[in-house]
């Protein structure tokens, strides 16, 4: 008897298992649509290996962590970035993963590759250099980057400062070390 009941609770176990991975695995991250047709070009096919996080603010009259107004920026500067995370954490898609989005300028990876919108993901935090992005940013952050790194073999996953070090100070205010811990890393 005892036994009937042991293995009647290992095999709930394994169905509550199986049903928590089927439901994580089904979970999309929330993205709302903001695709833009400048500050960009349509990719045939390309490799992704390297994400790169930046910050951004609007530095023009208004608020300057307004996402259109930001948006607005972008393109007088014909710049873009595939990933624009506002201050409540909500994630807006500017550029297919597939497009090469142009946000990493002149810069260079540590293996000592250049020309980075080609391989690369850029992801943008509107913040500022006097605040830190919100928790809410965080959190889209790290779930955006793992989901980005469960699609593709990512081999860096870098700082607009890290390759850019004579030119670029962000992203502003990011614990870096923390974030990667939360990555997992
Ligand atoms: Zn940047």
């Amino acid at each position: 008897m005892k036994q009937i009941i042991k293995i009647r609770f290992s095999v709930l176990c394994l169905i509550f298992v199986f049903i928590c991975a089927f439901v994580s695995g089904q979970t999309k991250l929330k993205q709302l649509d903001k695709t833009v047709c400048f500050g960009m070009h349509q990719a045939q096919s390309r490799k992704i290996d390297v994400i790169i996080v930046h910050s951004v603010f609007n530095a023009s009259e208004g608020d300057k962590y307004d996402v259109d107004l930001v948006i607005k920026q972008f393109s007088h500067y014909h710049v873009s970035s595939h990933y624009l995370l506002g201050r409540d954490g909500t994630i807006y898609q500017l550029v297919k993963e597939k497009n090469i989005s142009y946000h990493a300028g002149h810069s260079q990876l540590p293996d000592g590759r250049t020309g980075l919108n080609s391989c690369s993901i850029g992801i943008e935090l509107i913040t500022s250099t006097e605040d830190a992005p919100t928790d809410a940013q965080l959190n889209s952050l790290v779930a955006l980057v793992k989901d980005i790194k469960n699609r593709y073999k990512i081999k860096y996953v870098l700082r607009h400062s890290d390759i850019a070090p004579d030119r670029k100070t962000d992203p502003w205010n990011l614990n870096w070390l923390d974030f990667q811990k939360r990555l997992g890393n």
